[in-house]
């Protein structure tokens, strides 16, 4: 807290909004930059999923929104900002490895596409950016530019050419061939679309594409970004 103020007072906090589609590189590297500036990072993705997780766990029919919607009622939720310990737990589980299985990563379209779950996620999101306690946080997905944070002090599109986002996916999953992982990420594109606008900046956000760029090239290009515009 900078000195002068009274304890309790209000502090800005800076919000770094970064979105994009499946094998961008958003989560690594919006997690790197979150570290290089001493900054939280909240991956929403993951909560999509641990809902997914849950709803399956559940023996939900993930064809019935209401019973989709009415599992949101049981889903006790954490995450954690620092960028050094990202756990994911729902109730006393830790999901963290359990979301990122195929299964539940093409169970999450399901989720997704409800209005009201997004709508009840998108409350979740700007609760724990509130929260976390560093002085500033990434958080990255799909809606952060437009929907959760559309006052963010940075906004970025993190994109790359689809051929390199699959290259980067199938190098990612192991449980998976090439071949699957990509169509399966094709799919999830397709289906991801129809409900958030990812592919094309908003006007205001900043558009990385990181196709002829390098892992730490690319955290190097976000963190010039948040420095810039905070200094
Ligand atoms: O980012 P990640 O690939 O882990 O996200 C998993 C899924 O969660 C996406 O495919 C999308 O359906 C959904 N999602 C979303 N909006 C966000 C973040 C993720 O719809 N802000």
């Amino acid at each position: 807290m900078p000195s002068g103020l009274p304890q309790g007072a209000f502090v800005a906090k800076t919000v770094i909004a970064v979105d994009g589609p499946a094998g961008s590189g958003k989560s690594s590297v919006s997690r790197a930059a979150a570290r290089a500036l001493g900054f939280g990072y909240q991956d929403t993705g993951a909560a999509y999923r641990a809902l997914a997780w849950h709803a399956l766990q559940q023996g939900v029919d993930l064809d019935d929104a209401a019973a989709v919607v009415a599992s949101w009622d049981t889903f006790d939720y954490s995450i954690g900002t620092d960028p050094d310990d990202t756990f994911v737990r729902v109730g006393d589980t830790d999901v963290t490895e359990a979301i990122r299985t195929p299964e539940v990563t093409a169970a999450v379209a399901h989720i997704a596409k409800l209005p009201e779950v997004r709508e009840k996620l998108v409350q979740l999101f700007r609760q724990v950016m509130r929260k976390a306690d560093a002085q500033g946080i990434i958080t990255e997905g799909r809606d952060i530019t437009t929907v959760v944070a559309p006052d963010a002090e940075v906004r970025i599109l993190l994109t790359a050419d689809e051929s390199v986002r699959m290259a980067r996916r199938s190098a990612e999953v192991t449980t998976q061939s090439a071949a699957e992982t990509s169509a399966a990420l094709a799919r999830r594109d397709a289906a991801d679309a129809k409900v958030v606008d990812f592919m094309n900046a908003a006007d205001g956000v900043t558009t990385l594409d990181s196709t002829d760029l390098d892992f730490d090239q690319t955290v190097q290009a976000v963190v010039d970004l948040a420095r810039a515009a905070t200094h």
